[in-house]
Order: C-alpha cells, then structure tokens, then sequence
C-alpha cells in the first residue's frame, strides 16, 4: 500500500495540489527539494529529536486518567501530553522542524500568519533561537483580541504587522503574508502553522508532528502491552491530529477519531466542521483543493468556536482523504460540550487542557463508557489551556473574576 502520507505528485487523492502564482513556483520548488534531501538524510530526523528534546520537553509524557477511567466506567483513558511542549502546544514541533530546514536552505528571514496568535509566538520564538528576522501577520481584530500574544512576540523580537484589509483576520493576513513572500523569496522562508496550504506544506508538517504518533505507540505498548482502540484528537488545520493518527495508519484495529468544532450546533451553521457536517464542499482556496466551508460561489462562510484555533474554513488535505478512504472517522462537540469537559478534567485529573484539546476529550466522554476496561484509548492533549482564561471565566459565568479579567483585557487592547 501506498504510504498514506506521502503525496502523489502533490495530490492525497483528489485533495491537496499547489495552486500557485507563477512567481511562486520556484521557490516551492526549492523547498520541496529541501524538504526531501532533509527526509533522505537520517541525521536531519536525529537533529530534530535532539532540538526537541533539549528545548521543548520530548519527549512528552501518556499520562494515565485513574479518576476520569473510573467515572466513564469503561475504556482505560490515557492522555499524551503535547500540553508540555515549550510555548504550551504541538505547534512548536512544527515550527522548529522548520527552522532546521531554513538554516539548511541557508534563509536567514522568517515570516508567519497567526489568528489566535499561538503559531506567531511559537514562530517567533524559534526565531529568537535560531537568530532569523521574523516578521508575523495578523488581522487587526485579532490583533485587538490577543494583545498578550502580540506583547510577547514583540519582545522575542518579531515585527507584528496588523492587516487592516478585508475582513482584519486570519484569512487576510494569509493573504498579506503570501505577497510579502512573493517579494522577498530569496531571503525569506513562510513558516505555515498546520497541515494545509499548497503542497509540500501539509506533508511537511504532518512529518514534523508524527514524532507525537511514534512516541504515543511505542509509550502505549510498553504501558499496557497492546494498541489503543481509538485514538482521538481536535481538528482545527489537521496538525496535530495526523501527528498522533500517522503511527496507527496501517493499524486496522486502531479506530481513530478527529474531532471539529460544533460550536453552537450544527444545525445553527455556527461551526467550524468541514468533515463531520454536511456544510463543506470541495473547493480551490488559498492554494490547495480541500472542503471548505463555503457556498455554491465559493463565498465562505463564517465560522464559530469557542476555541479560536479550530475557527478555520479549510481542512488539511490528508484528512480530507483519509475520511473519503473510511480510515478516519469525524465527530463533532459543541462549545457547551467542550466547556463541560474542560471543567470536568480540570477538577478531577488536575490537567488543564487547550479549549482546543478539550474536543477531543468531549468526544472520548462520550464514547469511553461502551467499552470494556480491557480497552485502552488515547486522547492528544495538543495544548494547555491557560491561554484561555478570559473565554473560559465567560463561560464559568464566575461574576468576580469574570469582571476583573474583562477589565485588564480592556486595559491590555487601549494600549497603543
Ligand atoms: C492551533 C491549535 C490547534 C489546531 O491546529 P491543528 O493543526 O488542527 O492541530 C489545536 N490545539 C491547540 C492547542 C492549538 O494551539
């Protein structure tokens, strides 16, 4: 069987492809050179483990639920803790097996788009670590919404530029971010934060995120002595999912799950579920071919979660594949779902996990109980949720701390 990962001639099926302006076209050449001599060369995967290693925490413990098993009453749950990871997210995988691969191709500038502005910081940090200039692209809503982002950004010396085109989101500081590239190609490398975009990007970083998989398997058999039975993890871009999913592809035993965003329902249309409703259609965006969130002329949607990084309107192209094959199924968990969760793992497991991550935990709640306690399941904890104080004290409804994080929020975004 073909590797699932590997694309053929930039397709995963009828998905992915680059879509590109011809001035592009060189430079995605050249990476994808790159990036196969990187993939040829044994040393380059042994310098990234060590990168890790040293820097960010790998690698990251599985972590038995004793309380959340007992309560669920069945599965044995286990948690793999991306939640550990230097900057607190799977994104710094990614990033930093791209800023190896930037010094090979001997580039000495970086440049990222960021929404919720994780990717920016985690981009901008390994900026500072490898002395590359970076410059991040935000839209000026989202640049108001995640201020504390843009405070450290700029003190690990990135130049945040807010983009005021269009809607000021993410989507038009990807826009804003592909032309600062077309104009400075030599110099500069577009260090994309999950697993979409024009090829080599999505098999790129789903090569970078497998490091999660092969520690999960191997942390997995050594624990319990057998496979999972599922696997489950968030679906915001598809990074961190095909990380965790990639080891137990050829596994037929192991079912695994990917988890979008409900939001408020999907009946609402208030959600981010390209691959788990009936909403999406395939389309060419932003230089790949996926499902997208769209209307029959191509005018997307808008989308809605509470966990601002699975808000997207595209979806990586191996997921969109491995759904068509039946090798992955698609669930979806409302905000209010999520929330629930969120409260119930913190007080019984200590563990504070990403509103993102907390999908993932939402769907495994659902389903754990109707397996037996001779099965194990893996939930991909993708990141730690203290980022999302403000969304999350809204939530709790709690009026005295609810108030006094509004107020410093305000105080943070009227700052110049
Ligand atoms: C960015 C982010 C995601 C969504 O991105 P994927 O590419 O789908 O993994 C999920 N969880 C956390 C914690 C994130 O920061």
């Amino acid at each position: 069987m073909a590797d699932p990962l590997s694309p053929d001639r930039g397709y995963f099926g009828k998905f992915g492809g680059a879509y590109l302006p011809e001035i592009l076209v060189a430079t995605f050449r050249s990476l994808e050179a790159a990036f196969a001599a990187a993939q040829a060369d044994p040393g380059f995967w042994r310098e990234y483990e060590a990168l890790l290693a040293e820097y960010s925490c790998r690698p990251t413990p599985l972590t038995f639920c004793e309380n959340l098993t007992r309560d669920c009453g069945g599965a044995r749950i286990f948690v793999k803790r991306e939640d550990l990871n230097h900057t607190g997210a799977h994104k710094a995988n990614n990033v930093l097996g791209q800023g190896l691969l930037v010094r090979r191709m001997g580039k000495k500038r970086v440049i990222a788009e960021t929404g919720a502005g994780q990717h920016g910081v985690a981009t901008a940090t390994m900026a500072a670590k490898f002395g590359f200039e970076c410059t991040v692209y935000m839209g000026e809503v989202d640049v108001e919404r995640q201020s504390p982002n843009v405070f450290w950004m700029e003190r690990l010396g990135a130049r945040v530029v807010s983009v005021k085109d269009g809607s000021r989101i993410l989507k038009d500081a990807i826009n804003e971010a592909f032309r600062d590239w077309a104009a400075n190609m030599d110099s500069t490398h577009y260090v994309l934060g999950t697993a979409c975009g024009p090829h080599p990007f999505p098999a790129m970083v789903a090569y970078f995120q497998s490091i999660v998989g092969k520690e999960v398997r191997r942390q997995v058999l050594e624990r319990t002595g057998r496979l999972p039975k599922r696997v489950y993890a968030c679906v915001g871009g598809g990074s961190n999912a095909l990380g965790v999913f990639s080891a137990f592809l050829a596994d037929q035993t192991v079912e695994l799950v990917g988890v979008e965003a409900g939001g408020r329902g999907l009946h609402t249309h208030k959600h981010a579920a390209r691959l788990a409703s009936a909403d999406a259609s395939l389309g060419v965006a932003q230089g790949y071919r996926t499902y997208f969130l769209q209307d029959a002329d191509g005018q997307m949607h808008e989308t809605h979660s509470v966990a601002a990084g699975l808000d997207y309107i595209g979806v990586s192209p191996i997921l969109a594949h491995l759904r068509d094959q039946g090798r992955v199924r698609f669930e979806s968990a409302t905000d209010d779902e999520v929330v629930a969760a969120l409260a119930r793992t913190v007080q019984r497991e200590g563990l504070i996990p990403a509103l993102e991550s907390a999908h993932a935990f939402a769907q495994a709640f659902k389903e754990a109980p109707q397996l037996s306690p001779d099965d194990v399941i893996v939930i991909n904890q993708s990141g730690r949720g203290d980022k999302d104080i403000f969304t999350v004290a809204d939530a709790f409804g709690d009026p005295l701390w609810r108030d006094f994080i509004r107020r410093k929020a305000a105080s943070y975004a009227s700052k110049p």
